[in-house]
């Protein structure tokens, strides 16, 4: 059995659907296709719950009648056939009620992820009326029923491989599956998510649960390419990565894919392919256990860092300091991403800075605190690059000008990050495009 899961820009377009349900039936292959929302739908629905979180109905109600008229428009293109179309206008008349009626509610958390939900139960239900349309057997199987995490947002592999594994036998003897990606039910039994991008990390949840043969992510490019596309004019793709290197790529800021996506495939041993959906003969990216080959493949860009140092007088020779600012960092559950710590000083990077102000409280008795906000941790990724020769002569030779804050090397042998002011990021993925990769 495979996974094929396809991104918003490729179920946007009625005929992007058609597409990719012809790329679905060919597989001869058992499928289970893992579907996004249709582009720009999440970002609206994001809007529509900050509207109805600041008590904006009116305009958060122009907003759903504007995504609605979408939809039904949308079905216009993709079906044929009258039922189809009738099948499809009442489904979407069904979400959109249950946005109106959200606007009724009084606001919690809970339901603003209700309304995020709304995006995948709706391409995943349209897309199943198409292949219903066209007379192809499928089953939905509906990611609430299977999809869950913790009380510290974490899948819950165990129970996911149960409860699916139980879903697709009721299934028996079908070829062709549909689920949502990014949504899931929390440890509380709500709607939740895994957080913007999250489909990539449900088709990778899936693909272990189930132990499948590849984990396809289908996207709008050839792959992941050795420099952020959206800042560097001139990128090629990069046709195998290991699962360390690609985690520190899409951890790292590679938006082709989810941070978090490439542990379950990896504990799993499930190989994954980047794949372009307008251009399917393109090769791609194979991401399986081994690197290929040694030295610089990408490099990625993190952005709204805080980089925040303790100064003490008293490190000098002083043990357990570190541990005692570990621990503040651990109480209000904030990731730390890159360190550097000299006799006195120690300096560090968070990307989410929801409890800073309770974090630079207590670490006020540790020493001087201070913050820069506002930066980029730019990370040069390969095998074993810290142990390639030269590398740190050309990698600086290559940001010349650039005022880099920090520098974290040698902690993982495949990645060099450093760390500048976001004002920065571009002209220093270019000069490194040029620098590293000889392309310009
Ligand atoms: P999807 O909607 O299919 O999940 P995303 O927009 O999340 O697609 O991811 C694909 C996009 O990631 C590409 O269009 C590209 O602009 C961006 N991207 C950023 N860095 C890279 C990279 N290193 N290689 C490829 N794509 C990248
Ligand atoms: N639709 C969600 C988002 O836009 C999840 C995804 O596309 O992966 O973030
Ligand atoms: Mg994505």
């Amino acid at each position: 059995m495979k996974i094929m899961k396809f991104g918003g820009t490729s179920v946007g377009k009625p005929e992007r659907m058609h597409h990719i349900a012809g790329l679905v039936t060919k597989q001869t292959e058992p499928t289970i296709v893992v579907l996004s929302a249709l582009s720009g739908t999440t970002n609206a629905l994001v809007e529509i719950g900050d509207l109805i979180a600041k008590g904006d109905r009116a305009v958060a109600k122009q907003a759903i009648d504007k995504l609605e008229a979408h939809y039904q428009d949308f079905i216009l293109s993709l079906l044929n056939k009258p039922e189809a179309v009738e099948k499809a206008k009442a489904m979407i008349a069904e979400h959109f009620e249950f946005l109106t009626i959200i606007l009724k509610i009084s606001f919690s958390e809970a339901l603003s992820k209700d309304i995020l939900a709304q995006g995948e139960l709706l391409s995943t239900k349209l897309f199943c009326i198409y292949l219903e349309e066209q007379g192809i057997h499928h089953a939905l199987l509906p990611a609430l029923e299977f999809m869950t995490i913790d009380v510290n947002d974490e899948p819950q592999i165990g129970s996911i491989k149960v409860k699916l594994t139980q879903l697709l036998q009721q299934h028996a003897g079908k070829k062709f599956f549909v689920t949502q990606g990014y949504i899931c039910r929390n440890a509380r039994g709500e709607v939740d998510n895994l957080k913007r991008g999250g489909s990539d990390y449900t088709a990778s949840l899936v693909a272990a649960a189930i132990n499948a043969s590849v984990c396809e992510i289908w996207t709008d490019i050839d792959g992941m390419h050795n420099n952020d596309p959206r800042m560097v004019k001139k990128t090629m793709p990069i046709e195998q990565l290991s699962f360390d290197e690609a985690a520190e790529l899409a951890y790292f800021g590679a938006k082709i894919l989810h941070p978090a996506s490439i542990w379950p495939a990896q504990t799993y041993k499930i190989p994954v392919r980047l794949l372009n959906t307008m251009q399917p003969e393109a090769r791609g990216t194979l991401i399986i256990e081994e690197a290929g080959s040694v030295g610089v493949k990408a490099v990625a860009a993190k952005d709204n860092i805080t980089a925040i140092r303790i100064k003490s007088s008293r490190m000098l020779l002083a043990y357990g300091f570190l541990r005692k600012i570990f621990e503040v960092f651990e109480k209000y559950k904030t990731p730390i991403d890159m360190i550097a710590t000299s006799e006195v000083a120690v300096s560090l990077t968070i990307d989410n800075p929801a409890n800073l102000k309770n974090i630079l409280k207590e670490l006020e008795p540790f020493g001087t605190v201070e913050i820069d906000e506002n930066q980029t941790i730019i990370s040069v990724v390969g095998n074993e690059i810290s142990q390639t020769s030269n590398i740190i002569k050309k990698l600086f030779e290559s940001i010349v000008n650039i005022p880099v804050r920090m520098v974290a090397y040698g902690g993982s042998p495949h990645n060099i990050s450093l760390l500048v002011p976001a004002a920065f990021k571009t002209q220093i993925l270019q000069q490194l495009n040029k620098g590293m990769f000889g392309l310009q």
